[in-house]
């Protein structure tokens, strides 16, 4: 394996069964999953549903044969996220991950437009591939992108910035509508084709642009006719909260939006849902020899309908507000806690240096070790590898909330003690 794949822990975690919103590791120690496979396991971990309607599928005799026969399961699942989506006259198109839905997105958009100019936001993560490498500006990855794609950064996720400082949420939205005008008047080459964003960021930290940021780029994009892609890879399916897809927050409905993670509870789905008529714009005929395999459509379809059938969204809001209410208050007396964000099921708690304020990557390491020792599962993330993220399955009950509310705080508690 290459030396740049890397795993948490300063002894790895080798997790080896998994029960509702609990895993279990190779010498048999228990962990309450608030990480959730970094947003796969969207509804937990052994679900009847999900593995009964795999397990038909594999009693069929066919895994898999090939995306050149109809498969009912992709028709279902596009018509059911061709809904959901909000978008007009949507069309969907399945891939294997994230990286190959946004690589998709990338190529209807400037297909579409003619253009090889795409906007992409500050501290982004779009995938590992040519394209989506190109829209990443996290420099964990960035650092090896020679993509050609000609991509402009724009801000809001950097309200902390000096030159930030002070502005209302309006204010801030001015002064990044006013930059975005700018880059676009100073775009080389033509037309832009698309703006992609994350409506939070992911491995960026969760970090959030304020209310009104989104709808305000959308306003100058819709003057030029240049496409909204939103990356709902980490956001979809209800985690928020307050919306199905994390833009319906900013109240825009996108041209596209992409999609895999949490979507097949754990196997491989991605995909792309977008307007019809940019859709069936390539000149191509064409498959994915594994995208929306019969496997990967009947794990998808009962995890989307458990997910409906069980009013996930609303418990996401619940137990997401509780978990996030208990973080903000003990935050108060915690000086090594610098940001505490989130919006339903996805949230994070900053760790800075209680000294000089400054991003303390050490001190979420230690975090990382401390709720392992307690039994809890978390992400680390964020431009300076300071951020814990956490996003437990959309299953989460209240008990399980508070309990792992409780051992996040403890482990703050202890940190903050020994410096
Ligand atoms: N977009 C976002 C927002 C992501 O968080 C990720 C994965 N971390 C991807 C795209 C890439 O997805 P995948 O790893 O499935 O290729």
């Amino acid at each position: 394996m290459p030396n740049w794949v890397a795993l948490y822990y300063n002894e790895p975690i080798e997790i080896v069964s998994g029960k509702g919103n609990r895993v279990v590791d190779a010498s048999g120690k228990s962990y309450l999953d608030f990480f959730a496979g970094i947003l796969t396991n969207m509804i937990g971990y052994d679900v009847p549903e999900v593995r009964e309607a795999v397990e038909r599928q594999i009693a069929t005799g066919v895994v898999h044969t090939s995306t050149v026969y109809l498969l009912r399961g992709q028709i279902e699942l596009a018509e059911k996220i061709a809904k959901l989506s909000g978008i007009e006259n949507a069309k969907v198109f399945f891939t294997n991950s994230g990286t190959e839905a946004n690589e998709t997105a990338l190529l209807l958009a400037t297909y579409a437009r003619k253009s090889d100019q795409v906007l992409a936001m500050r501290q982004s993560y779009h995938g590992r591939s040519f394209g989506a490498l190109g829209v990443t500006s996290n420099r964990s990855w960035k650092n090896n992108s020679l993509s050609p794609l000609n991509v402009h950064f724009l801000h809001g996720a950097d309200r902390h910035l000096t030159q930030f400082r002070g502005l209302s949420d309006a204010d801030y939205v001015k002064v990044c509508v006013e930059d975005l005008r700018h880059v676009l008047s100073t775009a080389v080459g033509g037309d832009v084709a698309a703006l992609i964003a994350e409506p939070i960021q992911g491995v960026g930290g969760f970090t959030m642009a304020p209310d009104g940021l989104f709808a305000a780029y959308k306003e100058v994009l819709d003057e030029q006719g240049i496409l909204f892609i939103s990356d709902e890879v980490q956001t979809g399916w209800g985690r928020t909260g307050s919306a199905f897809f994390g833009i319906q927050n900013h109240g825009v409905t996108p041209d596209m939006m992409t999609f895999a993670k949490g979507i097949g509870n754990g196997f491989a789905v991605g995909g792309v849902v977008a307007r019809g008529d940019l859709m069936d714009g390539l000149h191509a005929t064409g498959l994915a020899t594994f995208g929306g395999n019969p496997i990967s459509m009947a794990a998808a379809n009962a995890t989307l309908d458990y997910v409906l059938d069980h009013d996930l969204q609303a418990n996401a809001a619940r137990t997401g507000a509780l978990i996030i209410d208990g973080l903000r208050e003990a935050a108060a007396r915690l000086p090594i806690v610098g940001d505490v964000r989130g919006k339903g099921l996805m949230f994070a708690v900053e760790l800075v240096d209680p000294a000089t304020g400054a991003p303390s990557p050490a001190l979420a390491a230690r975090f990382m070790e401390e709720t392992k020792k307690a039994g809890l599962l978390a992400g680390k993330g964020g431009l300076h590898g300071n951020v814990l993220r956490m996003a437990p399955p959309l299953t989460l009950t209240t008990e399980e909330a508070a309990e792992g509310l409780g051992i996040i705080v403890n482990a703050l508690e202890v940190i903050n003690a020994e410096i």
